[in-house]
């Protein structure tokens, strides 16, 4: 029964999520934080851009349009429209670096997010098998249960308390098994009177140094 308990402890300790599963979880979390902040670089680039283009448009018209003929109005229409230009064409250089750049987060998200399937997926496998487990553990131990409530009934009072103390102070473990004459328990060999009064099977013998009850087979 304690080792039925013990493993039933065992096995409930390890329900619920793993450690495993909450890092790849958290994980796919982050690098959708990641791609999310570089979409939104890439978003405000595009504005920017775009705006940058129905600027140089709206100066092209000016400048081409044979309104405007005063020369240095013209000059400096001309100076507007280069630095667009020039203004344009960083913006592109950095939209494309910031699209190279989307395209390694999005993978590394994507590779995030499959690892956390593996890992869930043997995560529930697992927590099945503990759950199965914990029902057979459960129905064991009540197996167990009735059986010693069964054996308790009539036995005497005294020699109950006694096996109570020694499993108390002896992690568990009230009786020891005598082979060849020695106590399984500390392994101190047994004087032969306490042998023989064991053997008789009359009344409960102790081992004289654990103290454990002796069980000769
Ligand atoms: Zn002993």
């Amino acid at each position: 029964m304690d080792s039925a308990v013990a493993k039933l402890n065992e096995v409930e300790a390890q329900l619920g999520e793993s450690e495993e599963l909450i890092a790849a979880r958290e994980l796919v979390e982050q690098r959708k934080g990641e791609a999310h902040e570089i979409q939104g670089r890439q978003k405000s680039l595009d504005l920017d851009a775009e705006e940058a283009r129905r600027k140089a448009l709206e100066i092209e018209g000016r400048l081409y349009g044979g309104t405007v003929k005063n020369p240095k109005e013209l000059e400096d229409l001309q100076a507007d429209l280069s630095s667009l230009r020039s203004q344009l064409r960083k913006r592109e250089d950095a939209l494309l670096e910031v699209m190279l750049e989307l395209e390694d987060a999005e993978k590394a998200l994507a590779e995030a997010e499959a690892a956390l399937a593996e890992t869930e997926a043997a995560w529930r496998a697992e927590q099945d098998s503990l759950v199965q487990g914990q029902a057979a553990l459960k129905g064991e131990i009540e197996v167990l249960e009735a059986r010693r409530v069964g054996q308790v009934d009539g036995m005497d009072r005294a020699e109950l308390s006694l096996y109570q103390t020694l499993r108390e102070r002896r992690q568990g473990a009230a009786v020891a098994v005598v082979e060849r004459g020695l106590c399984q328990g500390c392994r101190i060999t047994l004087p032969m009177s306490v042998l023989q009064k064991a053997r008789s099977g009359l009344g409960l013998v102790q081992c004289v140094s654990c103290e454990r009850i002796l069980l000769v087979n």
